[in-house]
């Protein structure tokens, strides 16, 4: 992974953690808040239904109470006494229940059975077991049972808080057994007051149910005895919407965060990292040889530290260079005036024992004087011409004169020079292969020079034998090239290095200055030459020249 890519994730991290360290125990905490207050709530909503239950079972024994010891029962029972039948009729029950506010109201005799029933008139005459066993109570309080009732769609057992009074007339004695339902009206009441949903179930029957209840719920349970008991449903929608508000605000924050943290990383790492890989850069260009390489990226602290010192590096390398490459010349050019001077001392030699010959001579009168003089003048005539030749090639050599620079078609110069090997040695063939527009600036007399150079070598080391001389110009994207291959002998290993040196010859009469003008022509092009080639099979001289676009030139110009 690339540093800035890198920077940008530490960045992301940087400001997610923190915000993730801070929002997940808020949350849990929130939930626990949450639940705390539902729990609270629900005990709370319980307690009140229970009391509610309470005030309703107290109201509804007062009633009873007051009814029993009520005039109008007094009466009842006195009347009763005389002429039961009368007295106590289907509808006296339902009359009494109703201006008391009971919603169950039985008149038992002595034996349980039914004198009057206001919840259920058609039930006078018979016993109600059920009803009657609430006599049997100890407590004074009204007890949960289950009572016959009629409804709308015919006889139901509902719950119901009653209790029972006796009324005592005499030796008369009857029961009053009176209470209230638990009915769809105290759901209503229960649900109102606890803002929840509430059911009333008798055993596996359900029979009132008031209020509602979103989901998700929970729910408690009052149980009323045996008799029924009163379900509270309360719903945790609000806590789970508070709950998941938070989290989606929390969402939303880790988004913005999480995008805006990547992108200050990216700024802030581009900010750094770019004098960073400008060092790369130009350590990289270092590494391929471009010494005067400077980092311009502006950077402060340690970065900018390390980019004075880089470029500080790079322009001491660059002096350091400099100041090697002069004293290899100098010490190149030593080397040369210590071979040009082996060179003069050899035809000197000759010159000085001719002349001492001479004068040897002339002083003895010898008599073929005439003959040695002239034989000793041939003598130092042809080591002074030796001599200018020398000097002449020296000169050549060390008078090298700044190329005059021109577009040149390479395979049309070529061309030109191949054409001076028209008709070549014997047993020597000649193969150029030319690929058209590769132009080079070159100075196009000292570049024929090279050439002409190259081919007389390569002839030479065909020479007697013959072979193939294949010259090619080929160009790449940066480089223009041309190719001398023959395939005399090649050059051995420990030649390779010392056939570019002045004067380094292995011809009879070689001059050893060829490949070094040659050499240097290029290099003052901006251009080198190269050798290849096997020992053995031949050996391949290639100049290599930066390419120039062309120049208009694109047709050969025919090989005359
Ligand atoms: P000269 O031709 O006067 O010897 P050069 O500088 O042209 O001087 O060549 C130097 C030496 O390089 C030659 O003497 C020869 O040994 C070697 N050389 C040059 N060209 C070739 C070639 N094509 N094949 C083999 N050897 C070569």
């Amino acid at each position: 992974m690339r540093l800035r890519a890198r920077l940008a994730l530490a960045f992301a991290l940087l400001a997610l953690v923190p915000l993730a360290v801070v929002v997940l125990p808020t949350l849990s905490r929130l939930r626990d808040t949450l639940s705390r207050e539902l729990d609270a709530r629900m005990q709370a909503a319980t307690a009140s239904a229970q009391e509610s239950l309470e005030r309703s079972a107290t109201t509804a024994r007062r009633a009873v109470e007051e009814l029993v010891e009520s005039p109008a029962m007094e009466d009842l029972a006195r009347e009763a006494r005389e002429r039961p039948t009368r007295a106590i009729q289907a509808g006296t029950a339902e009359a009494l229940m109703k201006t008391r506010g009971l919603t169950v109201l039985a008149l038992f005799d002595r034996g349980g059975t039914v004198l009057s029933s206001g919840h259920l008139p058609a039930r006078r005459g018979d016993p109600d077991p059920a009803l009657f066993a609430v006599t049997r109570e100890t407590s004074s309080k009204p007890v949960p049972v289950r009572v016959d009732v009629r409804t709308s769609s015919g006889l139901r057992q509902m719950p119901a808080l009653v209790t029972a009074r006796p009324v005592d007339y005499g030796d008369l004695r009857l029961w009053a057994v009176g209470g209230v339902l638990l009915d769809e009206g105290l759901a209503q009441h229960l649900a109102r007051l606890t803002q929840a949903q509430v059911t009333l179930v008798s055993g596996d029957a359900e029979f009132a149910r008031a209020g509602t209840a979103l989901p998700p719920t929970v729910s408690r349970e009052v149980p009323l005895g045996e008799a029924a008991t009163v379900k509270l449903v309360f719903s945790r929608a609000a806590a789970r919407e508070a709950e998941e508000g938070v989290m989606r605000a929390f969402l939303l924050l880790a988004g913005l965060g999480g995008a805006f943290a990547v992108l200050l990383g990216l700024l802030v790492s581009r900010w750094m990292t770019r004098p960073v890989e400008a060092l790369t850069e130009g350590a990289r260009r270092v590494a391929e040889g471009a010494l005067d390489v400077q980092v311009t990226a502006v950077a402060s602290g340690e970065v900018g530290e390390l980019v004075r010192t880089f470029n500080h590096m790079t322009s001491e390398m660059r002096a350091t260079t400099e100041r090697l490459v002069a004293s290899e010349r100098i010490a190149a050019w030593q080397e040369v005036a210590r071979r040009l001077a082996h060179e003069i001392k050899n035809p000197l030699t000759p010159i000085r024992m001719s002349l001492e010959t001479l004068l040897a001579a002339q002083e003895a009168r010898h008599p073929r004087f005439p003959e040695l003089f002239k034989e000793s003048a041939g003598v130092v005539l042809e080591e002074v011409d030796r001599l200018r030749r020398i000097v002449d090639e020296f000169s050549r050599f060390a008078r090298m004169p700044k190329p005059q620079l021109a577009p040149v078609d390479l395979s049309e110069l070529t061309q030109s020079v191949l054409a001076l090997y028209s008709t070549p040695p014997e047993g020597i063939r000649i193969l150029p292969a030319l690929q058209t527009g590769v132009v080079a600036r070159v100075d196009r007399d000292m570049l024929t020079q090279v050439l002409v150079n190259l081919v007389k070598n390569a002839e030479e080391a065909m020479a007697g034998k013959g072979g193939d001389l294949r010259v090619r110009v080929k160009g790449t994207d940066a480089d223009a090239v041309i190719e001398v291959e023959d395939s005399g002998p090649g050059i051995p290993a420990e030649h390779r290095a010392r056939i570019f040196e002045p004067y380094f010859t292995t011809k009879e009469g070689g001059t050893g200055l060829g490949l070094a003008i040659a050499a240097r022509i290029l290099q003052e092009h901006g251009g080198k030459l190269e050798v290849g080639g096997e020992p053995g099979l031949g050996a391949r001289f290639s100049i290599v020249l930066p390419r120039s676009e062309g120049m208009g030139i694109s047709a050969p110009v025919p090989v005359s």
